[in-house]
């Protein structure tokens, strides 16, 4: 039976994320909500569940941790070139704490109302700290981005900086919080940035596109495999943010770059030809994206150093830049 408290926080919730659509015909209160999908979309969905201790550090400020939670959602559909519109949240708490869910609530609303999306449902049940968040999106038939569509000869481009969220998280391991760049990574570990714009600028323009969740060469290697091509990356090109730099020599920076999770970047091929109105127009929208290899025939992720020497991730060779 659920206990009057897990009302007041589903309510406690649903004020702090109401946003009016036209398409949300029943919202939170009943048994399901009624969604109208608009004529002629296709609806994308996608769900990701965050556990304290392995997808956040435990002391994550609660604001945090319901930012992160709709944010890594909502990247998936910046993948898919989709435009959000709705999400679910069950969420699991170890204990009815109406002060932690009101900040959880406030940082899930501030990227929400960013983007107009509307939660219309949910599930509050008692446990270890876990949240799953169903995200729900638009997309015209046949301008998805899908993992499966690199030709070689495209060339392969990120957004953003790639690499931060990894040393935000090895700053905090270290005791580094008083550096004063480590804040900045840190910030980019807690509160990452769906490229929710960018993604719709890379419909019908990019061959293939998947975020940067499990770090850049392993996503990488999923539009490999899914599109039958390898991929050269060079080290070199790699985009770098100034505190990256201020705070790590080379190898690291490397490493986080090339093996960190959590950037919520987007990586995507497309071919020569129309490139740089693309990367023009990415750099207008706010984010700006970063050539840095192309793909070629055979399969896997190789990196070049500097020095031209490639280095294959199967055989651990990353450990090279540690
Ligand atoms: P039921 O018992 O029918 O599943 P609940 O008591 O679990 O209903 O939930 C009541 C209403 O509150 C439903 O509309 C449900 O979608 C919504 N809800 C419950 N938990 C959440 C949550 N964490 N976030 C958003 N909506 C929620
Ligand atoms: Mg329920």
């Amino acid at each position: 039976m659920v206990q009057p408290i897990e009302f007041r926080l589903i309510e406690l919730i649903r004020e702090r994320c109401a946003i009016e659509r036209e398409d949300v015909q029943l919202g939170i209160g009943d048994d399901a909500s009624l969604l109208a999908v608009p004529p002629g979309q296709l609806l994308a969905v996608s769900t990701d569940t965050l556990v304290s201790g392995v997808h956040f550090p435990e002391n994550t400020s609660a604001f945090d941790v319901g930012w992160k939670s709709l944010a890594v959602n909502l990247s998936d559909l910046a993948s898919m070139g989709a435009t959000p519109a709705w999400a679910t949240l069950a969420l699991t708490l170890p204990r009815a704490d109406a002060a932690w869910v009101a900040a959880f609530a406030d940082g899930f609303a501030a990227l929400a109302r960013e983007f107009k999306l509307a939660l219309v449902g949910g599930d509050t049940t008692r446990g270890p700290l876990s949240i799953t968040v169903t995200v729900h999106g638009f997309v015209p038939p046949g301008s998805a981005l899908l993992r499966r569509g690199a030709r070689v000869g495209d060339g392969i481009f990120v957004t953003g900086t790639p690499g931060d969220a990894a040393a935000g998280l090895h700053c905090l391991g270290q005791g580094m919080q008083l550096v004063a760049a480590a804040d900045r990574l840190v910030e980019r570990l807690n509160r990452p940035t769906p490229r929710v714009a960018q993604g719709l600028l890379l419909r019908g323009r990019a061959s293939a596109c998947i975020d940067v969740s499990d770090g850049l060469a392993a996503d990488l290697d999923h539009i490999c495999a899914a599109s039958g091509v390898g991929a050269q990356i060079e080290i070199e090109s790699l985009p770098a943010s100034s505190a990256l730099l201020d705070a790590f020599e080379a190898s690291m920076r490397a490493r986080f770059q090339l093996r960190g999770g959590d950037d919520y970047e987007l990586c995507f091929t497309t071919s020569d030809e129309g490139a740089s109105p693309l990367l023009e127009d990415l750099a207008r929208s706010g984010c700006g994206a970063t050539r840095i290899g192309r793909i070629v025939a055979g399969s896997g992720v190789c990196v070049r150093d500097a020095r031209g020497n490639e280095i294959a991730p199967d055989r651990g060779g990353w450990e090279h830049f540690a």
